[in-house]
């Protein structure tokens, strides 16, 4: 394999399990894995910028080959900026891909030699997304086994503080 950096954008609002296990299988294949968090002003999120890097970075902390950093504006000049040209991203279902597959080709339109890698989490967090995590969380469900153990004592140190 060439020494290849490889990033991994989203939201993340808030890292799941689903969202670790693609970075874990990334960080096998790619010699650096750039975990970017996007700031998108369009999009209402649970948590600021700041914390999902934050809860990011302490959920991957252990895997040596993996960062976390954040980004606003268009993808293909945060790639321009890091010299990288290979967006990971992850495919639960075929409800992901029309959405990925038109992302995918997109970004190549706006710059040439961008590729786009899929990878597919192991099957028990293909029904796994932050917004169901967000939705049970704010019904005072159990979300315990969705995201990492760090995640999960953030957000429930949050909770309390907000009653
Ligand atoms: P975005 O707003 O960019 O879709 P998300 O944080 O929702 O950000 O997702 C980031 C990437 O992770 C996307 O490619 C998405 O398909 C993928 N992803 C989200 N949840 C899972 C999961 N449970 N398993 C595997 N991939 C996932």
């Amino acid at each position: 394999m060439k020494n290849i950096v490889a990033v991994y954008p989203g939201s993340f609002d808030p890292p799941t399990n689903g969202h670790i296990d693609i970075i874990k299988r990334a960080s096998k294949i790619f010699s650096k894995v750039i975990v970017a968090v996007t700031h998108n002003c369009n999009k209402k999120h649970m948590f600021s910028l700041e914390d999902r890097v934050s809860m990011m970075k302490e959920a991957v902390k252990s895997i040596k080959n993996v960062e976390v950093s954040s980004f606003s504006g268009l993808l293909v000049d945060y790639l321009d900026k890091i010299d990288s040209f290979c967006i990971v991203r992850g495919l639960r279902a075929l409800s992901d891909f029309e959405y990925e597959f038109q992302m995918a080709l997109m970004n190549r339109k706006l710059k040439q030699d961008v590729e786009t890698i899929f990878l597919v989490p192991d099957q028990e967090y293909t029904f796994l997304s932050s917004s169901t995590v967000r939705e049970i969380a704010s019904l005072g469900g159990n979300f315990k086994n969705f995201v990492p153990k760090s995640v999960y004592k953030e957000m429930i140190k949050r909770g309390k503080e907000n009653v």
